[in-house]
């Protein structure tokens, strides 16, 4: 029997997907004649081979896209829902095959892996549930007025690398509910299991309502100044974000913008220490840290620093980081090269600025090819250092100090970011008044990360334009329509 919270290699390998990587365009596999390398982040090794998609190609997924959206705008809602709920029960039925190939290609580990993978699948469930209003304005005697909300046409989706399935569908689910056909562009580092979805999805849906392309550096940016798009929804760094917006404004496409975080979390005084310690510490390294809402900023009351950097310390001591595929690893490798670069500079930086490590805070120089880094903590850094300032997205923490309401408030808000953030006491008003002065998106009390299909999410200042998720992230790939009817034009004495 599978067991999922003690995966082995040799229960893996029963189920896996073929080898066989290849683009969907107008519901039909499209290969190229160039191709990009996949490798595996544990290892340094090539796993696989995907296409690199040429400006033609793309053409041909924005028409296809484009002439499947006239019929399937016009498919009723009941049989749209019942292919996103298809999408769901294709994810579950090959949870296991996803999640070994999803650990190959992105690091972390299985059993984590199948978390996203069924997430992705309840994600699609919850919103081919959801309605899409009709709001009525005015019902008189005289006039109805009702604003529908009806589909923008072609939408284009650009995934990263982190949640390479569950971002994904946070984008695909919504667009095919509301009437919209969609181009998705996986990250060139985790491609391989957008593209299986994609696959084995050809036979449920008419060709061309759902296109998977893949490529480097050229294609994102092709997608984007697409005429044929109508629609970018984004989600990626917020240097990209802007680039996005640019490319974005020839057509006035929409645009839906998911951006970088460096979230901050408060640790009130009146916490207990040893029952927070774990949820901080998932908090900030789950993922190994790679979450746009990753606690990236841990301030803590001093009356309980020494204490919560203890069970931090000692927590960090259990924890194994190694290859994800084998038996009881807790954190996988960096997901990619040029992100292990950029934490590994930064950790560089911490150390020639002097600053103190409470755990880790040392590179090997050689990891048999993976991007393994320590879970490292810097004790108490200035609030202006490169450590505090940046997204880190890896294993680097900042635990600082703070004595002061007011003051760790500002602190917390001097930052372009505004994802998410969080606030932790056993004062439950307290926390919420503290929540309700902190400049992001989302604040959670007493736990972090806790997000759901039915809850908008998204990032204020430079975190992002627009919301995912729950009605309002649903509304974003419509267009409203209001139809005013006048009822007493043709009335005898009108
Ligand atoms: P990235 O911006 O480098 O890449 C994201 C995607 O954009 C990739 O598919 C990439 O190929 C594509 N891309 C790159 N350049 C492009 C261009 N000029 N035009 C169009 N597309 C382009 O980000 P990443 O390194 O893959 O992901 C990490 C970042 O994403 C972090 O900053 C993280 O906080 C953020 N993120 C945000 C959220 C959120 O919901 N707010 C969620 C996950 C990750």
């Amino acid at each position: 029997m599978y067991d999922l919270a003690n995966p082995a290699v040799e229960d893996l390998e029963l189920a896996h997907f073929d080898g066989d990587f290849s683009m969907t365009i107008g519901g039909a596999a499209a290969s190229a004649g160039e191709f990009l390398d996949v490798v595996n982040p544990a290892t340094g090794e090539i796993i696989a081979k995907v296409p690199d998609c040429t400006a033609a190609q793309l053409d041909e997924a924005v028409a296809a896209a484009r002439s499947a959206f006239p019929a399937w705008r016009a498919t009723p809602l009941e049989e749209r829902r019942a292919a996103v709920a298809k999408f769901a029960e294709v994810l579950a039925v090959h949870a296991q095959e996803f999640a070994r190939l999803f650990t190959l290609e992105q690091g972390r580990p299985v059993a984590k892996a199948m978390e996203e993978i069924m997430g992705a699948a309840f994600w699609c469930k919850a919103v081919s549930d959801q309605e899409i209003p009709v709001i009525v304005n005015e019902d008189s005697p005289e006039r109805r007025s009702e604003t529908r909300h009806v589909p923008l046409g072609v939408v284009g989706g650009i995934v990263p690398w982190n949640f390479p399935m569950l971002l994904g569908v946070w984008k695909i689910a919504p667009a095919l509910l509301t009437g919209n056909t969609i181009v998705i562009k996986p990250s060139p580092f985790t491609p391989l299991t957008m593209l299986k979805l994609a696959e084995l999805m050809r036979e449920h849906l008419p060709a061309g309502v759902f296109n998977v392309v893949t490529g480097g550096d050229r294609l994102g940016p092709w997608l984007t100044a697409h005429q044929g798009i109508d629609k970018i929804s984004f989600t990626g760094s917020t240097a990209t974000g802007r680039r996005v917006m640019e490319s974005a404004a020839s057509n006035l496409k929409r645009l839906t913008l998911e951006l970088g975080g460096n979230d901050a979390a408060i640790v009130m005084p009146d916490v207990d220490v040893e029952q927070v310690a774990e949820k901080l510490f998932w908090a900030a390294f789950g993922n190994n840290g790679q979450i746009c809402i990753a606690t990236k900023r841990l301030y803590v009351h001093k009356d309980i620093y020494d204490a919560v950097a203890q069970a931090l310390v000692d927590y960090a001591g259990k924890v194994k980081v190694g290859n994800g595929l084998e038996q009881g690893t807790d954190i996988g490798p960096v997901q990619n090269r040029v992100q292990f670069e950029r934490v590994k500079d930064l950790i560089a930086d911490a150390r020639a600025s002097g600053l103190n490590f409470l755990t880790g805070g040392d590179v090997p120089e050689e990891s048999g090819g993976g991007y393994f880094l320590p879970v490292t903590i810097v004790d108490n850094p200035p609030e202006e250092s490169r450590v505090v300032q940046e997204e880190a997205f890896g294993p680097v923490l900042p635990m600082l100090k703070f004595d002061d309401v007011d003051d760790v408030i500002a602190r917390a808000n001097a930052s372009e970011y505004g994802l998410a953030g969080s606030v932790w006491s056993a004062d439950l008003d307290k926390a919420v008044e503290i929540a309700g002065r902190l400049e992001t998106g989302t604040v959670w009390i007493n736990e972090a990360q806790y997000l759901m299909p039915w809850t908008p999410f998204g990032g204020h200042k430079q975190s992002g334009v627009g919301i995912e998720n729950g009605q309002d992230g649903l509304l974003q790939y419509t267009n409203p329509q209001t139809i005013s009817v006048r009822k007493d034009a043709h009335s005898a004495g009108a």
